[in-house]
């Protein structure tokens, strides 16, 4: 098992944001976590990566516990998040804002990830001397996932990724996802794009409340009444 999740909880002073959540991953995997606005899955992701401090529970990546690592450690070993919104910056360039992905890292294969994700995204290369400002949205997505790839994740927690894009560029980030896992990224989806996340995952996790609701394989979940009437509507 590569990440395993345990009774987790988070709080903002009086906000119960995750009330017990239990979770696992394999090696490989992809996960899904669904679920409406305010449900808690930011928080749980945040959690995760270390940006929020745990109120309870317990976090273990890979075969140790991380629970209370801080977020650049989680990062070196390997644990990755692209938040929601993408957080780029769009003063710098494209290519210090892939720099600032690669940190962490000391090894001699910077130079040949940075050029693999050039090869990837054109559309990067072509601009990777101008601000992140001159970049569509779609391309800013890129970027982040590029980001956190220069990390060499071997867990990507992707946080509503296909949020503000066009149905053409979603159906390129979802082929995108699965072309990563392909190659053997492990990935944990944040998503309200429900039809999507359950087609790319082969688990998944419902979430409201702050609470595990119901949980179990993909198409299962994509097959469920109660789910599909509170949310598969939606898109
Ligand atoms: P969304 O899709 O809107 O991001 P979510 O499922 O990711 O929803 P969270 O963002 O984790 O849900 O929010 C869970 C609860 O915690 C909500 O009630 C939210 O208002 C609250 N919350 C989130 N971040 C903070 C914060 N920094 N301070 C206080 N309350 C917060």
């Amino acid at each position: 098992m590569l990440l395993d999740v345990e009774e987790l909880h988070v709080r903002y002073g009086r906000t119960h944001a995750v009330r017990g959540v239990s979770l696992s991953l394999n090696e490989g995997e992809v996960v899904t976590v669904l679920g409406a606005n305010g449900a808690g899955k930011s928080s749980l992701l945040r959690a995760l990566a270390g940006v929020v401090r745990p109120a309870a529970g317990r976090i273990r990546f890979g075969k140790e516990e991380v629970t209370h690592a801080a977020a650049p450690d989680r990062v070196r070993r390997g644990l990755v998040l692209v938040p929601e919104g993408r957080q780029i910056l769009v003063s710098l360039t494209v290519h210090e804002n892939l720099q600032m992905g690669a940190y962490c890292r000391t090894d001699a294969d910077v130079g040949r990830d940075f050029a693999a994700i050039y090869d990837r995204f054109p559309n990067l290369a072509g601009r990777r001397d101008m601000p992140a400002s001159v970049l569509s949205g779609g391309e800013q997505q890129m970027l982040a996932i590029s980001r956190a790839l220069l990390a060499r994740p071997r867990l990507m927690m992707l946080d509503e990724p296909s949020l503000g894009l066009s149905p053409l560029l979603v159906a390129r980030l979802f082929d995108l996802i699965g072309a990563l896992n392909r190659d053997g990224l492990a990935i944990l989806l944040v998503e309200q794009n429900t039809g999507m996340a359950l087609r790319a995952a082969s688990r998944g996790y419902v979430m409201e409340l702050g609470r595990v609701v119901l949980d179990g394989p993909a198409d299962a979940l994509a097959d469920n009444d109660a789910l599909a009437a509170a949310y598969l509507g939606a898109h």
